[in-house]
């Protein structure tokens, strides 16, 4: 059998070690401690860079607890609404559901995939007729293709609902220089494991009001009133990241430009040496939008092969691949919320294929993946 070729996995840098190393050497092993805050700082940094100290980070557990802790500071309670892009993670609704809040989900749009800015509108209104305004819109950023943030951040300031942007696959997209992950009220960054850059696991909270950040990491690391016991006037978390996790992204931030520039590489090689298939279509990237590319993505678009035909083959020789995000609106956990859309969503699930993008793929192991997508057709 050939060895494994993942979709998606962790690719050190080489200092990382040396980081996590030096929080063992200070004793400094808790969620909190110098790297922690020396990660948050080299986030800031890339985000706005010349600027760092105008957007704010807390470092967490998760990108799901960055999301959680979002819609907490918006004030999202049990019976509100939230719009939410139906074509993602289950991590970008499922903090709706931890709130007692409901979701309702807006389809894609055909250029990034992402959401419609056409159909949020609809969905605001349509829902503000019925007595029921939304609390808070999630755009998310899929592969990291941005979504139509223009369109998007106007609607949510026309209608005065804040914006939360899952940035969590688009670390180092950008729209005309302006990078996703500072385009909301609050944003989301992920580091798990199989993202552009890695804490092990891992997330951040992002926001350009300094008090939004420090409010993450009080809720973060439970809420404790400044006394010398135990006090409390809040609920609190336990999703402050752990110093080692830090050191971790320390040094994946090191080599962040770097992953960027191989994960693009995968989509444009890819995109080359497929181009003569017929039934293969990349997607098209909107002038003035920088994509990280994360994952390569392809719509299988042919009489003989269907995407799962494709995933199959491909699985047959151990190398995996995946269909793209189900939409939430089919999954049985969100049935019955309501839904605003034409079926975009769904069309791209059926045909739409993620193939190998680490950044870690050798030559070797591209060239096998080509031999068995080409072998289908
Ligand atoms: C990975 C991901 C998340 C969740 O991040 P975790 O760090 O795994 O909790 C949220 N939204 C999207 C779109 C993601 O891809």
């Amino acid at each position: 059998m050939h060895p494994k070729i993942w979709l998606s996995s962790p690719h050190m840098g080489g200092n990382e070690r040396k980081y996590v190393t030096e929080a063992f050497d200070t004793n400094w092993v808790a969620p909190l401690g110098p790297h922690v805050n020396g990660f948050e700082k080299d986030i800031s940094a890339f985000l706005l860079p010349g600027n760092g100290n105008e957007i704010h980070v807390a470092a967490l557990s998760s990108g799901t607890a960055a999301i959680h802790l979002g819609l907490i500071l918006m004030d999202v309670k049990a019976g509100d609404e939230v719009i939410c892009q139906s074509m993602t993670f289950s991590a970008s609704a499922n903090p709706i559901a931890y709130q007692g809040a409901t979701p309702v989900f807006v389809d894609s749009e055909p250029d990034t995939w992402n959401m419609s800015p056409e159909f949020l509108e609809e969905a605001i209104k349509d829902r503000i007729a019925k007595g029921r305004k939304p609390r808070a819109i999630i755009p998310v950023h899929l592969y990291g293709m941005p979504a139509k943030m223009d369109a998007i951040m106007q609607i949510a300031g026309n209608y005065e609902i804040p914006v939360l942007e899952d940035a969590a696959e688009a670390l180092g997209s950008h729209i005309n220089g302006k990078m996703c992950g500072t385009f909301g009220v609050i944003s989301a960054l992920s580091f798990n494991g199989n993202k552009i850059i890695t804490t092990s696991g891992g997330g951040a909270l992002v926001a350009h009001d300094a008090r939004i950040a420090e409010k993450a990491r009080f809720l973060s690391t439970q809420a404790r009133d400044a006394a010398p016991h135990y006090q409390h006037s809040h609920i609190g978390y336990n999703y402050r990241m752990s110093n080692i996790c830090a050191g971790i992204g320390r040094g994946q931030m090191e080599v962040l430009q770097e992953r960027i520039a191989q994960r693009r590489a995968n989509f444009e090689w890819y995109k080359n040496e497929l181009q003569e298939i017929a039934g293969l279509a990349f997607p098209a990237t909107p002038e003035g939008y920088f994509s990280n590319h994360w994952l390569t993505t392809v719509i299988v678009n042919d009489d003989s092969v269907d995407r799962e035909k494709l995933r199959l083959a491909l699985e047959a020789v151990n190398i995996e691949s995946r269909p793209l995000w189900k939409p939430m609106h089919k999954q049985p956990v969100f049935a019955g919320a309501p839904f605003y859309g034409d079926g975009t969503s769904e069309r791209l699930f059926e045909k739409g294929l993620c193939l190998p993008s680490g950044s870690n793929l050798t030559q070797q192991e591209k060239e096998r993946i080509l031999k068995e997508i080409k072998a289908v057709f």
